[in-house]
């Protein structure tokens, strides 16, 4: 049995529609129709209606009483934002799959558990003794879930039953609305040792794979009571249990990334991809590979589903991205510009089947993908070019520290990132008045602000355009400096 990722995926669905549970197909990525969310970040969005009873009693879904899916997840902005952690960690994406399955009002604890184990042990034929499971211990709102716990003393000993605090254990839609406790599952991909202390603690190597979350309460200003219906809703990353059955330590060593790196290599002036991680990843080469295969998914992903990068919300989050992906690609592996488009392909070629609209749209992703580079990367020259000069200059002059003057000409005029003056300055034996700096950025932005009231007050056209100008190409020109971006 070759557990492809095609495979791992079909294997969930077919193991749920065993147990009568309905497939639904992902909803988008980039959920055009709702304001509120940036991206879709779990399986359970769509179902959102159900769980807060406001499901029209002509939808399907008012008789769906259990469901099954594989969800395209982005966790780049809003509640969820994992994109610093992307690159550095082998776990960790901004577009990955969610496996889900849902109980409506119907199954609860038990049962829900009775599947996950089944599954992942008799199915995908995971060693038990690898295996933990967490669940919420308590706090002084919520009592501990002894049932979950007990459900698991069915198949784990106690040692690898663990009580979690809410941060991790318990879940909730919002401030309020409907909460619940969960329990999720972790693997230790080393074995043959203890490693309780290591869930939920960041190791790379003790990995949550699944969260099974019950859903028993409601919240509102009072505090909690007890839902009259009581729901199932699970998600598992399709990237981390195709790791497993790989017999990979990294998400990035699967089946649907190799070919990914595979092209990327073929533009990378510094080799091709080692897996290597942190510290012994001291060029950044091997984050720059991971980065840049994350975020062509992302991207293509996004823009497939009908989103474009801009300046503002969701298309400025893509925007971001897209130039993180440039900058890694350009600087560290001294890509030719122009190179991010050329994966798209490949992305198309290793999700088109269980993903038809990439294959539909790949004109679009390509036209929108290959404008945002360009634009960007011609920056990007010119800022490396400028900084060039800039460094003859003051080497003949004797100076030793650039000005916020100049730093913000290369940001707000050429578009160029500060942390990135920051970092050629110091490789240049120079210093940064990042002071100076912060105090035009403070000036802009009163400029800004100025030129927006006056033309709220003024009501003239002219200057109302003009302020959107400015506002446009202050946003346009503004890369975020907690980017984690970093050179060295
Ligand atoms: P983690 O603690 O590892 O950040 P999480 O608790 O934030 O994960 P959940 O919100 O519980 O994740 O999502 C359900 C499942 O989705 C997780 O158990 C994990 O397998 C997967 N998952 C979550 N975030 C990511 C991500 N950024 N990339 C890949 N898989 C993810
Ligand atoms: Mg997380
Ligand atoms: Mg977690
Ligand atoms: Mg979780």
């Amino acid at each position: 049995q070759e557990w492809t990722t095609d495979k791992v995926r079909s294997t969930f669905i077919e193991f749920f529609e065993g147990q009568e549970h309905t497939m639904q197909p992902s909803s988008a990525c980039a959920p055009l129709n709702d304001p509120t969310l940036l991206f879709t970040n779990a399986g359970m969005n769509q179902f959102k209606p159900i769980f807060l009873g406001q499901v029209d009693p002509n939808s399907p879904l008012a008789t769906l009483k259990r469901a099954v899916n594989s969800q395209k997840c982005i966790r780049a902005g809003g509640k969820h934002n994992d994109l610093e952690d992307v690159g550095r960690d082998t776990y960790h994406h901004t577009f990955f799959e969610m496996l889900g399955s849902w109980s409506f009002g119907d199954y609860f604890k038990e049962e829900a558990i009775d599947y996950a184990w089944t599954l992942l042990t008799e199915v995908y034929k995971l060693d038990p003794e690898r295996i933990y499971a967490s669940y919420f211990e308590g706090d002084d709102n919520v009592p501990k879930d002894t049932e979950a716990r007990d459900f698991w003393l069915k198949y784990l000993p106690p040692d690898r039953v663990i009580g979690c605090v809410a941060e991790d254990n318990f879940w909730e839609m919002g401030d309020i609305g409907p909460c619940g406790p969960c329990s999720e599952v972790h693997y230790d991909r080393i074995g043959g040792r203890d490693a309780s202390a290591l869930v939920n603690a960041d190791d790379p190597d003790v990995m949550e794979i699944w969260n099974i979350v019950f859903i028993q309460y409601n919240k509102d200003e009072k505090g909690l009571s007890s839902l009259p219906q009581k729901h199932i809703d699970t998600g598992m990353g399709l990237e981390r249990v195709v790791s497993i059955l790989q017999n990979r330590s990294s998400n990035y060593d699967i089946d649907v990334f190799i070919p990914i790196f595979e092209e990327m290599a073929k533009y990378s002036k510094v080799g091709s991809y080692e897996g290597k991680l942190g510290e012994e990843d001291s060029t950044l080469k091997d984050t720059a590979y991971r980065v840049i295969a994350d975020h062509i998914r992302t991207l293509s992903f996004a823009i497939a589903d009908g989103a474009v990068p801009s300046n503002e919300g969701r298309g400025y989050v893509l925007r971001r991205i897209l130039r993180r992906a440039t900058r890694y690609g350009q600087q560290i592996l001294q890509a030719e510009p122009g190179f991010f488009q050329k994966l798209i392909p490949v992305v198309v070629k290793t999700f088109g089947e269980a993903y038809p609209e990439l294959v539909k749209n790949q004109a679009t992703i390509t036209e929108i993908i290959a404008e945002e580079e360009t634009a960007f990367s011609t920056m990007l020259d010119r800022g490396i070019k400028f900084f060039g000069d800039l460094e003859e200059e003051m080497k003949s002059e004797g100076k030793k520290e650039v000005s916020g003057e100049t730093a913000f000409y290369l940001y707000d005029t050429l578009g160029f990132p500060v942390d990135l003056t920051e970092l050629m300055a110091e490789e240049a034996g120079l210093t940064l008045d990042t002071k100076g700096f912060a105090n035009e950025m403070e000036t802009q932005k009163t400029r800004s602000r100025a030129a927006r009231a006056a033309a709220k007050s003024g009501g003239s056209p002219q200057l109302e355009f003009i302020a959107e100008q400015t506002a446009a190409l202050t946003d346009n020109n503004v890369f975020p400096t907690d980017d984690s971006f970093k050179y060295k």
